[in-house]
């Protein structure tokens, strides 16, 4: 049954993220050949709309206000009811990003529909649609539908594939103007930690560091070689409370969840709360000296060895390809 999906294109920096356009794919797959339009909020994001639809959403309606030039749950939740009030449509689908995370349940609570977080695959059967998402920290995997209401999911980073990019496609960015009034939080400034390269949450390849690293400068290597895989350096909990990088690096349980393409883990003991965040990655690597080291026991390569000596061979080799 063709289904109408909105999919929220998320923009940071000015340029949309990738999760954005594998959420449309997403919702090609829900929609069972229905419509899906994109949705954009911010203070200057219709010109973004031409993209949403080259990666396949059939139009786009944006809403733009100077008060929702940042982010606020309550500024992008009241553009998104007046959308979903002229649209309704059978679903909304998001990233599950930090922003995904918060406005989806919230929308949700407010509709009192169902939602579905964190979802890795979508199956239509006999007429349902089946999300699938990881419980248990990534050890078991559960099936679940939406009974009624308009249904919500957020979608995790690197599971669902997007369309390939079309420049040949066209269709109406149409603008709609909402009232946003009332606001409970006014964001007056934004302080960023600096951070540099590839977003992790969203990275393809991710070069992971642990306690092994032994300092702030042992991460250095690491550097070089995302660098030359065009990747993201992240951590074990271990490297963070060791004060050898930012927390923001932090993979696993309490940190960030991650299924890259490629994951290097680079003297990491594999405790269960780090593969919680990384063990849904698609070829682990693991470099540890010690050969027990429970990372081995979901690595698909194995280098038994110093991390200082191993790294550098590692780098100079992929610079050759
Ligand atoms: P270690 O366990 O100390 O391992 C270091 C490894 O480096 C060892 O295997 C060693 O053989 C190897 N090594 C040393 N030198 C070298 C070298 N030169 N070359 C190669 N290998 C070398 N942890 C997380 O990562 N993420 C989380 O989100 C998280 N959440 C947690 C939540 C809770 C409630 C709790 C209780 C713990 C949590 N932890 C989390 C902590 C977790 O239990 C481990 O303590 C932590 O993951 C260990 O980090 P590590 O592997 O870097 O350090």
């Amino acid at each position: 049954m063709a289904r109408k999906f909105l999919v929220l294109g998320e923009v940071r920096d000015g340029s949309l993220r990738n999760v954005s356009f594998e959420a449309i794919g997403a919702a090609k797959l829900a929609a069972d050949g229905g419509e899906i339009v994109g949705v954009l909020v911010g203070d200057s994001v219709q010109n973004l709309g031409n993209e949403l639809i080259q990666y396949g959403a059939d139009r786009v309606v944006a809403v733009e206000n100077v008060q929702l030039k940042q982010y606020t749950s309550d500024g992008f939740a009241q553009a998104l009811l007046a959308v979903i009030e002229q649209e309704k449509p059978e679903g909304i689908f998001f990233g599950h990003t930090a922003l995904g995370k918060d406005l989806a349940p919230k929308l949700a609570g407010k509709l009192e529909s169902g939602l579905i977080s964190d979802v890795t695959s979508i199956e239509e059967e006999g007429g349902n649609i089946v999300f699938t998402r990881p419980i248990y920290s990534g050890k078991a995997f559960e099936k679940k539908i939406v009974t009624g209401g308009v249904v919500f999911a957020t979608i995790r980073p690197n599971n669902i594939e997007p369309l390939a990019k079309d420049e040949s496609r066209s269709g109406d960015v149409a603008a709609l103007n909402v009232d946003i009034k009332d606001l409970r939080t006014i964001i007056k400034d934004v302080v960023r930690k600096a951070s540099e390269g590839v977003d992790l949450s969203e990275a393809k390849v991710i070069i992971a560091g642990g306690r092994g690293v032994k300092s702030e400068d042992g991460f250095e290597p690491l550097k070089e070689l995302a660098q030359v895989l065009g990747g993201a350096v992240g951590a074990s909990r271990g490297a963070c409370d060791a004060d050898y990088c930012d927390y923001s690096l932090q993979i696993g349980q309490t940190g960030k969840v991650v299924t890259p393409d490629l994951y290097i883990a680079c003297g990491i003991s594999g405790a269960i709360q780090h593969l919680a965040g990384m063990s849904n990655s698609k070829v682990i690597v693991a470099i540890n000296k010690d050969p027990e080291a429970n990372i081995f026991n979901v690595a698909d390569y194995g280098i038994v060895g110093d991390l200082f000596e191993v790294i550098p061979l590692l780098t100079e080799e992929f610079k050759k390809l």
